[in-house]
């Protein structure tokens, strides 16, 4: 039985992940990144880190080097930096 979904690819290559699926994943914020890879046969998306190195919240994220960081985690870093 297939349970999946299937989506139309636009004229430039677009699909749209469902919004269901993004939300069993914690991918609803924008700017969460995928990664696709392919075996010739199937293209695979991996849900890539888009959640808080220090905390792993998802939400108020800034990216930076390539890592995510929230605004709390963000904000006691600068109080370290301070208090130092
Ligand atoms: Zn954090």
């Amino acid at each position: 039985m297939f349970t999946g979904f299937v989506r139309e690819i636009d004229s430039v290559g677009r699909i749209v992940i469902p919004k269901q699926l993004r939300k069993e994943l914690g991918m609803l914020e924008e700017g969460c990144k995928v990664e696709l890879f392919s075996d010739g046969k199937q293209i695979i998306l991996k849900k890539s880190e888009c959640d808080c190195i220090f905390c792993k919240a998802e939400t108020d994220l800034v990216e930076f080097e390539g890592k995510h960081i929230c605004k709390a985690c963000m904000d006691k870093i600068k109080a370290a930096e301070i208090a130092e």
